[in-house]
């Protein structure tokens, strides 16, 4: 059966058309609109979206809101990256980014699964050239047998199965293969999360962008934010609107690469740290040949970035190469998010390194992502290394106030782990309800603890 668009339709899946349903709401421009929720998750990424939906999920008689800036959910870094379901393979023992990752993982491939959004299990080669590089892969196999080969499965493979599966690398002194990695549609699954958290009683306000944060004497939270031009896509014009203000229970700092800025604006002096960025630039590929069938990575470097200009693929099986690292000082500075054509050559001959018959004419620029830093960090184990900092910030007098930073790589890949981490934060091993709140108030302010809030349309 020819699939039309018709066809198609019918068969999405329920949560694709429920958000079809949705209309794009902000704040109201009215004064005076004030409302009471248990939540607020600043940042509708993929990981906002994530903790937003949790809450909503196990804490029936809370109250969530999500507050994004842009006039849609996912535009900054969730939908500016790999897209890969990465198996936990570089972030040393005892750390978040393993714990979180390797959970999460799971937890995605089942929730892909269940709810039809799309992924492939493509599995990934890690590729070494010379002793040195193939030291790096040793360490990163004995990493995956300390963890668990149920875990991260890993093995080397042999020049047969090399030359076999795919022919054009090029690989001197051997390929490690990860098994357990894939790539996700990020897309449909953070369409997947934002329609789940609406239909669990959710509220999400899009244009509407925190500008500062106060602590009330109550313990509670004062949000103040500005509703942004909904005719912009970027996100960069004026706000048009005085500011308004909602007063909320808990505060959950999911701001991406804003995070720190809106950190340092609510937690004390000592508390300051400097933002880092580094740029990520991809590279399309116009030929249909060589065209791998695996996700094909450098071997790690140590003290890099990232993991080293690798190739991807996306859900329609395109070839796309990157990201490369090149740091910047700004997100928001002209030119941070256009691929930089100095970066071009660089990244051919690493791609050369491992796929030599690659057509040089047929890569162009694409598109760039930009990695929220907590410092000039690596992308893999060692001393340059950085874990993801997820805290609830009550040693320095902010109990309720969740901050997420640097959320990088394996961000997306660990977001549902994540979203479980937060709230177990914030409720501990409490079950079931909500955290200082009257379960009855709750229930008589209306949908799922909710006060009657005004939105225009
Ligand atoms: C180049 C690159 C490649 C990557 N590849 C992978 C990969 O293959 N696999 C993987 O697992 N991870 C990958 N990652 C990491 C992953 O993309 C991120 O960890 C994840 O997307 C972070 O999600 P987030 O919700 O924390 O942030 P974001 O997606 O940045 O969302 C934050 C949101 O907060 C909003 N916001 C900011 N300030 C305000 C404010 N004041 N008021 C209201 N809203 C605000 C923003 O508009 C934004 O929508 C990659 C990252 C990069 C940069």
């Amino acid at each position: 059966m020819a699939i039309t668009p018709s066809v198609f339709l019918a068969f999405r899946p329920a949560w694709q058309k429920r958000l079809n349903q949705q209309i794009t709401r902000c704040f109201s421009a009215s004064a005076q609109q004030r409302v009471d929720f248990t939540h607020a998750v600043i940042g509708g990424g993929a990981v906002g979206l994530a903790i937003a939906r949790q809450l909503t999920l196990s804490r029936p008689d809370t109250s969530t809101i999500l507050i994004e800036r842009h006039g849609a959910i996912g535009t900054e870094t969730s939908s500016r990256n790999s897209e890969v379901i990465h198996a936990g393979l570089y972030y040393g023992h005892n750390t978040l980014k393993t714990d979180l990752c390797l959970a999460g993982k799971f937890k995605l491939y089942d929730l892909c699964d269940k709810q039809g959004i799309p992924y492939r299990r493509t599995k990934k080669w890690i590729i070494a050239q010379d002793e040195q590089q193939m030291s790096e892969l040793e360490k990163v196999h004995k990493f995956a047998s300390e963890v668990g080969y149920d875990q991260v499965p890993t093995k080397f493979l042999t020049r047969d199965q090399i030359s076999e599966r795919e022919p054009y690398v090029r690989a001197e002194a051997g390929v490690l293969e990860s098994e357990s990695t894939g790539i996700v549609d990020s897309h449909n699954f953070m369409q997947f999360l934002e329609a789940d958290f609406l239909d669990n009683g959710g509220t999400d306000v899009l244009h509407t962008s925190v500008s500062r944060v106060e602590r009330l004497p109550s313990g509670n939270y004062k949000i103040y934010t500005k509703t942004m031009d909904p005719l912009s896509t970027t996100g960069f014009t004026q706000p048009i609107e005085d500011e308004d203000a909602i007063e909320v229970e808990t505060l959950i700092n999911s701001a991406g690469l804003a995070a720190i800025p809106l950190s340092n604006s609510i937690l004390p002096d000592h508390r300051q740290i400097k933002p880092y960025y580094a740029k990520g630039t991809y590279f399309s590929y116009a030929s249909s040949h060589p065209k791998p069938k695996t996700l094909l990575y450098p071997a790690p470097v140590p003290g890099l970035g990232g993991l080293g200009t690798h190739l991807t693929l996306d859900m329609a099986g395109r070839v796309r190469f990157g990201p490369d690292v090149e740091w910047i000082d700004s997100p928001d500075a002209a030119g941070a998010l256009s691929p930089n054509p100095n970066q071009l050559k660089e990244a051919l001959d690493m791609i050369a390194t491992y796929l030599p018959s690659v057509d040089r004419s047929a890569v162009d620029l694409d598109y760039c992502g930009i990695r929220p830093k907590l410092g000039k960090t690596s992308g893999t184990a060692g001393p340059t290394f950085a874990d993801f900092y997820i805290k609830e910030e009550k040693d320095d007098g902010f109990p309720g106030f969740v901050n997420l930073l640097g959320i990088e790589s394996p961000g997306l890949t660990s977001s549902l782990a994540i979203a479980e981490y937060v709230e177990n934060l914030l409720y501990g091993s409490q079950t079931g309800q909500g955290r200082n709140v009257d379960v009855d108030e709750a229930k008589s302010r209306g949908r799922k603890g909710q006060k009657n809030f005004d939105f225009h349309h």
